[in-house]
């Protein structure tokens, strides 16, 4: 859907849309990618592991899995390699190159260009406006919008694009109003507002790190993100002979941070609520031969503790709490049995986990999920959807895709673009308004 020209502010135009997708993770490139005319079919020879949804592929064969009635089966649909997108592979996009052919396992760099590069291969870069945040999400009513003079003067819509308004007045009777701003080469921000009919919530969730809520969490030497600690390590802020670096958190994103020091002999106390035996830890949902550096540090943080590792590079604290930071570079821990323990360190890092940040919606679009009281979190109180369509069940024409709604890993949230896209071109169908189907067939 070629919506503004690449070199276009969004500032200079009013626009009314079909869809806004926010968020340009492989949520939104994903849906973008299906929303642009791309169609996945069954391979001709392919097994699906559901037997059911294997016969249901089967029969419909000849059918893009788009157009096919597939109920409950948009959340299991996944392809090959984990982090891949449709009709791309990342072992050709690495033209076989692959820098770890141990366990095919990439990089978290090798994957974010994989992500931009598949943006320009597919096409879909006219889709994508770059540097932009979304500020405010709205719903107005036709008439509302009107009275309010809200109309925008120049309303601009592509032949070409599929059009979801509806034919009478050629609007349709509520939209979501869209604002925010984009920033621009010389840092300024330039705002925007646009209409659309359809909104995907596609921001993720890792904007917002949890917080311990303890005493001096917020002085300058307490970070919540593993980047700072790389910095540190760069400006040689921290090194071998620096007091420990505290890393709070017992997660993939804590052990990156203990792996990272590890590389750089940084020393390192790890603190962590759970026992290294409680099933929930996510090492032990891991296979050892895919992760083995991961399994590294789950086997630091069983063996070795605070009694007998004063000489080591990493102490373990299990099941303890923290209660403090001080000013003087020191941190107070609480350990489920035993006396409280008050460290210097150099450095804390408390990785425990994110939140999305939905500021842009109403109180936070809490009324959203599926437990309205709470916020939003991917893993107590995902937004709750409409399992075949995406659309969520507390508001019309707004659809969630990714972590939002708890499918947190990439495989999973195909089946959520594939959902999106299968509801709106069937309303467009059903309202006659499918002017094209662009884009290839060889997804
Ligand atoms: C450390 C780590 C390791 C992981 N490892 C794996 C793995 O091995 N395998 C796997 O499948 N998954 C893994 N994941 C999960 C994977 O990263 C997510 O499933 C995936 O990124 C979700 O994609 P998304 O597009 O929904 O969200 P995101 O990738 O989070 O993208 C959302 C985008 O929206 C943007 N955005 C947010 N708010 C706004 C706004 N208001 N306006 C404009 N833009 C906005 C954000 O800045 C972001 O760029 C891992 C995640 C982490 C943190």
């Amino acid at each position: 859907m070629p919506l503004l020209e690449e070199a276009t502010l969004l500032g200079d135009v009013s626009l009314n849309v079909p869809v806004v997708v926010i968020g340009n993770g492989p949520s939104g490139i994903c849906l973008s990618y299906l929303l642009s005319g791309y169609r996945p079919f069954m391979a001709s020879g392919a097994v699906h592991p559901n037997p059911i949804l294997h016969n249901k592929l089967e029969e419909g064969i000849h059918f893009s899995v788009v157009d096919q009635m597939m109920e409950g089966s948009m959340l299991t649909i996944s392809l090959n390699n984990w982090m891949e997108l449709p009709g791309l592979k990342l072992k050709d996009w690495t033209n076989g190159k692959w820098r770890n052919l141990m366990n095919d396992r990439a990089t978290t760099e090798e994957l974010a260009s994989y992500y931009k590069d598949y943006v320009k291969i597919m096409g879909l870069q006219k889709n994508f406006i770059d540097n932009t945040c979304v500020t405010s999400v709205s719903k107005i009513q036709q008439d509302q919008k009107c009275a309010k003079g809200k109309m925008p003067k120049s309303v601009k819509i592509d032949s070409t694009t599929p059009q979801l308004f509806t034919p009478d007045n050629g609007l349709p009777p509520s939209l979501w109003e869209v604002r925010g701003y984009q920033r621009i080469g010389d840092g300024s921000h330039v705002p925007f507002c646009l209409y659309a009919e359809n909104v995907v919530l596609a921001t993720g969730t890792y904007d917002l790190p949890a917080r311990l809520g303890v005493e001096g969490e917020d002085l300058p030497f307490v970070f919540h993100n593993v980047s700072a600690f790389e910095l540190a390590v760069q400006s040689c802020k921290v090194g071998q002979a620096s007091d420990p670096v505290l890393v709070v958190g017992a997660g993939l994103t804590a052990a990156d941070a203990v792996l990272c020091a590890h590389r750089h002999s940084v020393p390192v106390v790890h603190a962590f609520r759970k026992s290294v035996t409680d099933p929930a830890l996510i090492f032990k949902q891991l296979p050892k031969k895919l992760y083995p550096e991961y399994h590294k540090v789950y086997h630091k943080m069983c063996k070795q503790g605070y009694i007998n590792t004063s000489h080591s590079n990493y102490t373990s604290f299990p099941e303890t709490r923290i209660v403090s930071f001080l000013p003087d570079m020191k941190c107070t821990l609480q350990p489920t049995s035993g006396r409280n323990i008050v460290l210097s360190i150099s450095m804390a890092l408390v990785l425990i986990g994110t939140y999305p940040n939905l500021s842009f919606l109403k109180e936070h679009g809490k009324h959203l999920g599926l437990d309205p009281s709470k916020p939003i979190s991917c893993k107590q109180n995902p937004i709750d959807i409409n399992p075949y369509t995406f659309e969520c069940t507390k508001e019309d024409n707004i659809f969630a895709m990714g972590p939002l709604i708890g499918d947190n890993f990439v495989r999973f949230l195909k089946g959520g673009a594939l959902g999106i896209t299968s509801c709106l071109v069937k309303r467009l169908k059903e309202k006659g308004q499918l002017i094209s189907e662009t884009g290839s067939d060889d997804g």
